[in-house]
């Protein structure tokens, strides 16, 4: 059976826009651009503007971003970069594909986001960068990543996969560390029609040398002053994420109404909910629950048709993809125990409230019977 109420359905949400879809694409189709040319151009422009950074360099997608972005950086093989415990791995991937090594730091067990105040028992004299992520479309908490970093002389790259339009201290996040990584994978907050990315930054350097790796190493055509990759960002989605970027605010508002009906309607469920701190902003790109008995929630929910996932069932350090580190079986408990508890409700911003209200409701009536 499907569930009467999906965890997402992003059918809904490009149908809303097919109209203006469907010109943005014939635009490309008629311009004779297919790589690069003026729609990547724009939309990085604009991109750059939401993000109040002074560029934007598209590429293929958030984890090319998040790789090209700390080579841009100049970080490489022997190098050190700190990255939550409590993430999507390609956090890590992105560190490991430099041949550098990922230094976990466990999260704030209230955000879940990476803790600042562990952080400087972390560095090392190899130690470059500093890679916190706003999870769930939560801002971590920059400040302080920052006044570390400087002390330390190390650079910040932000993974903003989840968090296109939060806002930190007031300020969008886009332009607070050295450079920020996004991802435009089709179900983000501003989502593409298949694979998508880009990074933002205040530093042109960093943009310039950005411009160069992700097409081929070169900067003239046929001339090549490194080895670069092909991770440019496809004019076709560049013009659907412009179509996009124009509803980010309005989509990103409806998942606060929604937010905010889970939060005052599942209060005292003995539940574990968000937490927002008062300098944040965040965009809901998930919202996010703890329970001990997590799964026979996430089973109950199912069997009312209602979906839900979580992110994430295996943190990072447990994945065989990081044997080789042998990290010790008790090593980062916290973000161990969070991918036994989180569960992520349904939400997006074509979700209704009653649906959520149906939501609660199932929650409500469930969470005593556990
Ligand atoms: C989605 C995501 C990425 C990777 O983005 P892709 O476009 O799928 O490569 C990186 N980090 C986080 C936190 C993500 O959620």
């Amino acid at each position: 059976m499907d569930a009467l109420i999906p965890f997402l359905d992003l059918r809904i949400g490009n149908a809303e826009l097919r109209t203006e879809i469907d010109s943005a694409v014939a635009r490309v189709l008629e311009s004779g651009w297919y790589i690069l040319g003026p729609e990547v151009d724009n939309f990085e422009a604009e991109f750059a503007g939401y993000c109040q950074a002074t560029h934007c360099v598209g590429v293929a997608n958030g984890l090319d971003a998040l790789h090209l972005a700390l080579k841009a950086m100049g970080v490489g093989p022997g190098d050190e970069v700190i990255v939550p415990s409590n993430t999507y791995i390609a956090t890590w991937l992105a560190v490991s594909q430099c041949g550098a090594t990922p230094v976990p730091v466990e999260p704030d067990e209230s955000t879940y986001n990476i803790d600042p105040e562990l952080i400087e028992a972390a560095i090392t004299s190899r130690t470059k960068v500093i890679l916190p992520v706003h999870l769930y479309g939560q801002p971590a908490d920059l400040d302080p990543i920052l006044t570390i970093a400087r002390k330390h002389g190390l650079r910040v790259l932000e993974d903003a996969a989840q968090a296109h339009g939060a806002r930190y201290k007031g300020r969008r996040i886009g332009g607070h560390g050295d450079a920020v990584a996004w991802s435009f994978y089709p179900g983000k907050n501003l989502g593409a029609l298949g694979d998508g990315g880009a990074v933002t930054t205040n530093d042109p350097q960093i943009a310039d040398r950005l411009r160069v790796l992700r097409n081929y190493g070169s900067r003239v055509k046929y001339v090549n002053e490194e080895r670069g990759y092909n991770s440019r960002l496809d004019p076709l989605q560049a013009a659907v994420l412009r179509v996009k970027l124009s509803h980010l605010d309005a989509w990103n508002a409806r998942r606060t109404v929604l937010a905010q009906v889970y939060l005052d309607g599942l209060r005292g469920t003995g539940l574990v909910l968000p937490h927002v701190p008062d300098w944040a902003e965040p965009v809901w790109h998930l919202f996010v629950v703890r329970h001990a008995r997590r799964d026979e929630l996430q089973r109950a929910l199912t069997d009312a048709g209602i979906g839900s996932l979580i992110h994430y069932p295996i943190p990072p350090h447990r994945q065989t993809a990081y044997a080789d580190a042998c990290f010790p079986a008790d090593a980062f408990p916290l973000a161990s125990r969070l991918a036994e508890e989180v569960l992520s409700l349904p939400i997006g911003p074509q979700m209704g409230i009653g649906q959520a209200q149906t939501v609660v409701a199932a929650i409500t009536r469930t969470v005593p019977t556990l």
